[in-house]
């Protein structure tokens, strides 16, 4: 069975248990992190536990643990659980008070908790013939720079995407791209690769700064900056990014076929180099032992 952690200890996951005043239960009050494992090695762990310090920043929350002890806990939950390959996510709560009452409470005790997962990537048709997607427009809060719990707008938008018979929800704010409902979104058009700036309307991706990094190593030309929607809408190419989904292309937008090409529904090179930089990469990563 499955081994978790919880507040300062490993158990089956049949045993953990939150209390129901615990402010993640009642408010969704907390930051949560999800990475990667690729041959028993959690992918850039240090960029995603900066990542986690942003957040708990910016929801005003003390780290619990410090740097070595996430990477300590996180490593024993690999080795603890199956799988060479994992997707390990974990959550910091500010933990439960004796009343419900929207102000912190005075003595936050944090619950942390600690899981892992087998890690599913696309399968090899969705990577090949690419996926379609839906738009929506981004009804989110002003922080989508924090990984917070409070997921339901991105959980109903991805439900769109899902009832439509497609996989991801494209959010456009304002006239501009801002990310997809779980991914970061790249544009490709006449070459050049253009991306979302990081701001306060989308989450800083750490696969989306690995396709920046591989981008520049091969010297295709990139401009991060606002990307209006006319410019997603006619794009030559569409890739959604996250930890789990990679690369992967997107082939139909709101039902039109993306690319200047109509008859031919189907990835485009671009996404393609990237996806294979992409693979080339992790391995040459998990090769160094980073
Ligand atoms: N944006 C949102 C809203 C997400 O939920 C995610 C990840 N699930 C991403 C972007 C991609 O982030 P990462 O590459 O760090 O997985």
């Amino acid at each position: 069975m499955t081994t978790v952690f919880l507040d300062g200890q490993f158990m089956p996951i049949a045993e953990a248990k939150v209390p129901v005043m615990d402010r993640g239960f009642l408010f969704g009050d907390g930051a949560y992190e999800l990475i990667p494992v690729y041959s028993r090695r959690p992918f850039r762990l240090a960029e995603h536990l900066r990542r986690l310090q942003h957040t708990l920043d910016g929801i005003r929350l003390a780290n619990p643990h410090a740097e070595a002890e996430w990477m300590r806990l996180i490593g024993e939950i690999v080795a603890r659980n199956d799988g060479d390959d994992q997707s390990v996510y974990l959550q910091v709560t500010r933990g439960a008070d004796t009343k419900r009452n929207h102000a912190f409470p005075a003595q936050v005790v944090p619950t942390v908790f600690i899981m892992t997962e087998p890690l599913v990537t696309p399968p090899p048709a969705q990577r090949e013939q690419g996926i379609a997607a839906i738009s929506a427009p981004d009804m989110r809060w002003l922080r989508c720079d924090l990984k917070t719990i409070s997921l339901l707008a991105n959980c109903l938008l991805r439900q769109q995407a899902v009832d439509a018979g497609c996989v991801e929800t494209l959010l456009f704010r304002d006239g501009f791209l801002t990310e997809g409902a779980a991914s970061n979104i790249f544009v490709v058009r006449d070459g050049v690769l253009l991306a979302p700036p990081k701001d306060h309307l989308m989450l800083p991706g750490i696969t989306y700064d690995v396709v920046l990094e591989l981008d520049a190593a091969h010297g295709l030309p990139a401009e991060v900056r606002p990307v209006a929607e006319a410019e997603a809408r006619g794009a030559d190419e569409l890739w959604m990014t996250s930890s789990t989904k990679e690369v992967l292309p997107i082939v139909r937008l709101d039902g039109q076929p993306v690319g200047r090409d109509e008859n031919a529904v189907r990835p485009g090179p671009v996404g393609r180099r990237m996806y294979d930089w992409y693979q080339a990469f992790k391995q040459t990563v998990m090769r160094a032992g980073e």
